[in-house]
């Protein structure tokens, strides 16, 4: 994307809301906040969508992973469970209408998913995990070995049993956060690649943005700068925390073209689907390997572990050529599941963080966001809890400036 303002223009302009972090969150902040009519700048220290969101499988996960089941099926936190599973219904009901809105299909595919059970104690956790969800909304089910075949003939015969959950689906996570940003650009944001922030003042009653070679000001300011965020330094903030984790993708040859479900496993690290391409994605969480000198190198073993598992639980995998695996840094922010709140008394600088489900949740989040910039109070503080703050939000009564319902669909 071309760079749209000269430093002397940068330096006059005074923005609404300056976003920091070219990634989907930065770019649906950018749309829903244009969209509601504020004067935007997204600031982007590389290119758009390189960061985790360019290297994400894009799965829109409505049924709660794996990892949280387990964390906290049976513990004293389980409602907690609930709460994250409403979160991201909402996300996913949101990402139905984000197509139409930014006129781009990112191909987003509806398409449900399955999480299989190998063992017995797995189909228990699942069973908790689907009475949780429903409770949430969500269309759970708990499925026999026989019943799970009959809807995904393609599942191996060491599952016995499985959760269907038809809101789920994926999108293309090359094209829908460029696609976010190219639909912010039309409503007339900025988006500057190539300028990383290394500071924010606040001045007055808004904040400059300190960048190598110029500055930026603005009256609000969103950092979306996923696992680098903490390295800006921003005057008077509230401390925080976001630690990064190194993991992989891989990607098959093609096989046959229509989409299928989003298959995960309740006992083990898993994500595998085919595209709209006919090529199968897998993850779920295999690390990559960081080298001394911090760059990213491919894990072997995680390669067999993953494809492996991916191949036992669809066979038909192990026909397919592995055409490319990918190392990939995403931010981590543990129990939390989003790190999102104001970092400063004053509200005019804001951080928004989601962890391992950011994809699913950046249209979400960036609605919020939009909002919040103009209604400041319902938009808590970093150190609150992320997820009791999207719950409580409700995107369907979520106003523009003028009263309008601008920022929903
Ligand atoms: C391998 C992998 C698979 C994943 N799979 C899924 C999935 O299937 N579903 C799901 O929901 N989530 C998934 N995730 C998580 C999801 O991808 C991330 O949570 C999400 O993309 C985060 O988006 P972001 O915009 O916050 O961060 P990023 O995409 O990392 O964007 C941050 C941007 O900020 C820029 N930046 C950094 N510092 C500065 C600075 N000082 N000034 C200006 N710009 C700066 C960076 O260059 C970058 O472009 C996955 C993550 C990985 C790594």
């Amino acid at each position: 994307m071309a760079v749209t303002s000269s430093p002397s223009a940068a330096e006059t302009t005074q923005y609404d809301l300056a976003i920091v972090g070219g990634g989907v969150v930065g770019c649906a902040i950018a749309f829903f906040a244009a969209r509601s009519g504020l004067r935007v700048v997204v600031l982007e220290a590389a290119n758009l969508n390189r960061g985790s969101s360019g290297s994400s499988a894009g799965n829109l996960h409505g049924q709660l992973l794996s990892p949280v089941a387990r964390r906290y099926v049976g513990s004293a936190r389980a409602e907690r469970l609930t709460m994250i599973a409403r979160v991201h219904l909402k996300a996913v009901e949101m990402w139905k209408a984000l197509p139409d809105s930014i006129q781009s299909d990112a191909s987003v595919a509806h398409t449900g998913g399955f999480m299989v059970a190998e063992t017995m104690a797995g189909a228990q956790i699942l069973e908790a995990k689907v009475s949780y969800e429903k409770a949430a909304g969500l269309p759970s089910s708990l499925l026999s070995q026989a019943e799970g075949r009959r809807l995904f003939p393609m599942l191996g015969e060491t599952v016995v049993a499985a959760e269907h959950c038809a809101a789920e689906g994926f999108a293309n996570a090359l094209t829908a956060g460029p696609a976010l940003a190219r639909a912010a650009r039309r409503l007339g944001a900025s988006i500057e690649v190539h300028s990383p922030i290394r500071r924010i003042e606040r001045t007055g009653n808004a904040a400059t943005l300190i960048g190598d070679r110029t500055s930026w000001s603005a009256t609000k300011v969103v950092i979306a700068a996923g696992w680098q965020s903490p390295s800006i330094d921003v005057a008077g903030a509230a401390d925080f925390t976001v630690d990064k984790e190194a993991l992989q993708m891989h990607v098959t040859g093609a096989i046959g073209f229509e989409p299928t479900a989003v298959v995960q496993h309740i006992e083990d690290r898993l994500t595998v689907k085919r595209t709209q391409f006919g090529t199968w994605l897998i993850g779920g969480g295999w690390p990559s390997t960081v080298a001394p000198d911090g760059s990213l190198e491919v894990n072997w073993d995680s390669v067999e572990g993953n494809c492996g598992l991916a191949a036992r639980i669809v066979p038909t995998l192990r026909s397919t050529p592995l055409l490319r695996t990918w190392p990939a840094l995403s931010a981590s922010v543990g129990e939390r599941g989003v790190v999102v709140g104001w970092l400063d008394d004053a509200r005019t600088c804001a951080l928004a963080v989601p962890g391992e489900t950011g994809f699913t949740l950046a249209p979400l989040l960036g609605c919020y966001l939009a909002e919040s910039m103009v209604r400041p109070g319902i938009l808590g503080a970093v150190a609150d809890d992320g997820m009791t703050m999207l719950d409580r939000w409700n995107p369907e009564e979520s106003r523009a400036p003028d009263g309008t319902r601008c920022v929903v669909f």
